[in-house]
């Protein structure tokens, strides 16, 4: 299993470690012949979705990584990885995404929450976070609210968290994206 990171701008690093420290292989992608090479998944990490956007556009891989993630190439989005999936942005998320949610007062934050079929009291860590405002589609499931609002869900082969699991050392939310990868690569031999 080879699973690409973007690391264009963000929090790339834990989410590598993370998945090294699972035994999967990572590479990075910083520019389209990185994301040209065979993958079996896609870590969108966090960071500003503004200036990821932008790099995304200007390095020629808006279009080539919507593609893929169309053709139903598992994605795991954290953060602003989320907002890049969501309805304004690439658009292979059915949801609506609300940036910044938490204001200036409460943009950094740690609880813990149930996460559906991922497991219960897991840890999270929120900065400057957005929430998903609602669902568009039934396709997709919620997996976790924090006060109301929805925090995690998942369509098809694509998760995405508001919160960054990557920074805490509870590795479920990791393992749920890899089971996913694996049932897609098993649907596909
Ligand atoms: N606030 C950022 C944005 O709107 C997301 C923050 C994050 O990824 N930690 O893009």
């Amino acid at each position: 299993m080879r699973i690409a990171i973007l690391c264009l701008q963000g929090a790339f690093l834990e989410h590598e470690q993370r998945l090294q420290q699972l035994g999967v292989e990572t590479f990075r992608v910083r520019q389209l012949a990185d994301w040209l090479q065979p993958k079996d998944g896609v870590v969108l990490p966090g960071g500003e979705s503004t200036s990821q956007t932008h790099l995304l556009h200007d390095l020629q891989l808006y279009d080539p990584l919507r593609d893929e993630l169309r053709n139903g190439l598992p994605a795991f989005g954290t953060c602003a990885g989320l907002i890049l999936l969501s309805s304004s942005h690439l658009g292979t998320m059915d949801i609506a995404v609300r940036r910044n949610a938490y204001g200036r007062q409460l943009g950094s934050f740690h609880t813990t929450a149930d996460m559906g079929e991922v497991g219960s009291a897991v840890p999270m860590t929120f900065i400057r976070a957005p929430y998903i405002e609602r669902t568009l589609s039934p396709q997709v499931n919620v997996l976790a609210e924090v006060d109301g609002h929805i925090v995690a869900a998942q369509q098809g082969a694509q998760l995405v968290t508001a919160f960054h699991p990557e920074l805490d050392s509870d590795t479920r939310v990791h393992k749920h994206f890899l089971s996913m990868v694996q049932q897609r690569s098993a649907a596909h031999v």
